[in-house]
């Protein structure tokens, strides 16, 4: 029964307007206070505009504070952008953890790798299970992704039921697991769906996305045909592709070396949990250098160009037992991610110089994406018929894409929101009512800090101006004790006449020590000022730049 102020909301705290960095939160409650359950908590990985910081996580305050009100954080699949902060951000909330039994095991794996993680319980969820958190039922649903064991979430409340799709796609033949489970999907349909959260990254393409099958079809041709060493490298977390490869080496007679410590953790979790059933052995890399280059495929971590993963390493020659050499092959089965292309393209480049070839999925069908193509959205949402839409996973173009095709298609509401946006869902015109404190936390070596702390941004600046720093040693009449100590970091040696740097910045702290007006000079606070002020508009005036410029005075 609900009561009369009773409401059903959602909030992304991660995951929309961008890739990665997924977490969402459904409310059932009064507007003052609600029962929260949590979905999904992952990283975004760091560009080059953030030195220094590889992770992105999602800032949880809002869930910290909840945290009594939260029955319980569901896992949808073990892709780092849907569980990677779990290991740094689950101790904050200690809820109950769900999920299903590989996903369960990949984070134990991850965690044992990792010295120092937390243990973190996790309850396990049998594959189409169905839990009880009060006011939420929650069924999940096989769907077909890059990785075994995606889920959908159905999340039943008093208020009506939601789909929560999580990463999906059709495959009528994924190679592991089950192909997206369309019947339970057709029964929430007709039982009556009131919303479906949904994956937005592939709405902006047209049809369906090909099969794994026909992936695996074209990288066996690709392997058999080859005339020398195959190297294919793929995301470690395919376990699909994984045995792909593994079938299309055995076919023509290969043995399978795997190489990087992320397949090989993937492969020993996948032959626990089933996924490798039938896959034969694979064989260490120190047996790489025995066989016989018509022999060996070596699956490789790497492909978004990692400078320390595998592949990078083999392609500047500095891996200890693999090696490639002229008329070799190598192929890319995966995709760029957008801000990985220049790593990748030097991977390609230094492979292509030593004569190596290499094969991506610009010529041949060697990679699919693991999310629905517009054909596939349709299809789903005339299974399903939800009262509304709301695009999720993706960058605003997807959103948009994804928007206007549920429109298209006849769904009665759509609603587009952005991280931190609190969406009513029940009862009433679904609409974004208020919003929830929501933010990013940079991952800097082994400390979570707040992005907005100037820290970064410091860091940045260095990268561009470089720094002056100045140390002066005054008595107490503010006389220069000893000569000032400059130093220069990240600043030309010379300006365009030959005059070092070094030496202007040495002239302008004791031209401005110098000239200081009685009265100023017993202030250090002051002195270190006009000084810091000084040698930055010097420098400048000769180099265009200003740099950062710290000053020290120690009264003697
Ligand atoms: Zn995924
Ligand atoms: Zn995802």
């Amino acid at each position: 029964m609900t009561s009369p102020h009773e409401e059903l909301v959602f909030a992304p705290l991660g995951g929309v307007g961008e890739i990665g960095m997924n977490l969402s939160v459904y409310g059932v409650g009064s507007p003052r206070k609600k029962a929260w359950l949590a979905v999904d908590l992952g990283v975004a990985f760091a560009g080059d505009d953030l030195p220094g910081i590889d992770l992105i996580m999602p800032d949880i305050r809002f869930l910290v504070e909840e945290r009594r009100n939260l029955v319980g954080l569901v896992l949808t699949h073990a892709h780092e952008d849907h569980y990677g902060a779990l290991i740094d951000l689950w101790p904050r909330l200690k809820v109950p953890l769900y999920a299903t039994p590989f996903t369960a095991a990949l984070l134990e794996a991850k965690r044992l790798a990792e010295p120092g993680a937390p243990e973190i319980p996790v309850i396990i969820v049998p594959l189409g299970g169905r839990i009880s958190l009060p006011p939420f039922d929650i069924e999940f649903v096989s769907v077909a992704h890059s990785i075994p064991e995606s889920n959908a979430l159905i999340i039943r409340t008093p208020l009506g039921a939601v789909l929560h799709t999580g990463d999906w796609k059709l495959d009528p033949a994924p190679l592991v697991g089950v192909p997206t489970d369309e019947a339970k999907l057709r029964a929430l349909g007709d039982a009556g769906c009131l919303a479906v959260i949904g994956d937005s990254t592939n709405a902006v393409r047209e049809g369906r996305s090909p099969s794994e099958s026909d992936v695996a079809k074209s990288l066996a041709e690709l392997i058999a045909k080859a005339p020398g060493r195959v190297a294919v490298t793929t995301f470690a977390s395919n376990v699909a592709r994984m045995r792909a490869v593994a079938f299309a080496a055995r076919a023509c007679g290969r043995e399978v070396v795997l190489v990087g410590r992320a397949m090989e953790r993937i492969a020993q979790v996948a032959r626990e949990t089933g996924y490798f059933d039938g896959v034969q052995e694979f064989r260490g890399t120190d047996t790489y250098g025995y066989l016989p280059p018509d022999k060996v495929v070596a699956l490789c971590t790497g492909s978004q160009g990692e400078p320390r993963a595998a592949l990078s390493r083999i392609a500047k020659d500095e891996h200890p037992d693999v090696t490639l050499a002229r008329g070799d092959r190598v192929i890319f089965s995966s995709r760029t991610i957008p801000g990985n292309e220049k790593a990748v393209g030097a991977v390609i480049n230094g492979l292509v110089t030593q004569g190596i070839e290499v094969i991506t999925d610009r010529t041949h069908l060697v990679h699919v994406s693991g999310h629905p193509r517009r054909a596939e959205l349709q299809d789903m949402y005339s299974w399903v018929r939800p009262q509304i839409a709301v695009p999720v996973h993706g960058e605003a173009l997807h959103l948009a894409e994804h928007a206007a095709l549920a429109r298209k298609v006849g769904v009665p509401q759509v609603v587009t929101c952005r991280n931190g946006d609190l969406v009513r869902l029940a009862p009433g015109t679904p609409a974004v009512i208020d919003e929830v404190p929501e933010g990013r936390l940079y991952k800097d070596g082994r400390l979570l800090v707040e992005a907005d702390a100037r820290t970064v941004a410091d860091r940045r600046r260095l990268a561009f101006v470089g720094l002056v720093s100045v140390a002066l040693a005054l008595d107490a009449r503010g006389t220069l004790a000893a000569d000032p100590s400059v130093e220069l970091i990240g600043i030309p040696e010379a300006d365009a006449e030959g005059e070092k740097f070094e030496a202007i910045a040495y002239d302008a702290v004791l031209d401005t020590v110098e000239n200081l007006p009685k009265g100023r000079r017993r202030d250090p606070e002051a002195i270190g000022e006009s000084v810091k002020r000084a040698v930055r508009a010097t420098i400048a005036e000769r180099w265009g730049k200003k740099p950062i410029c710290i000053v020290q005075v120690i009264v003697v």
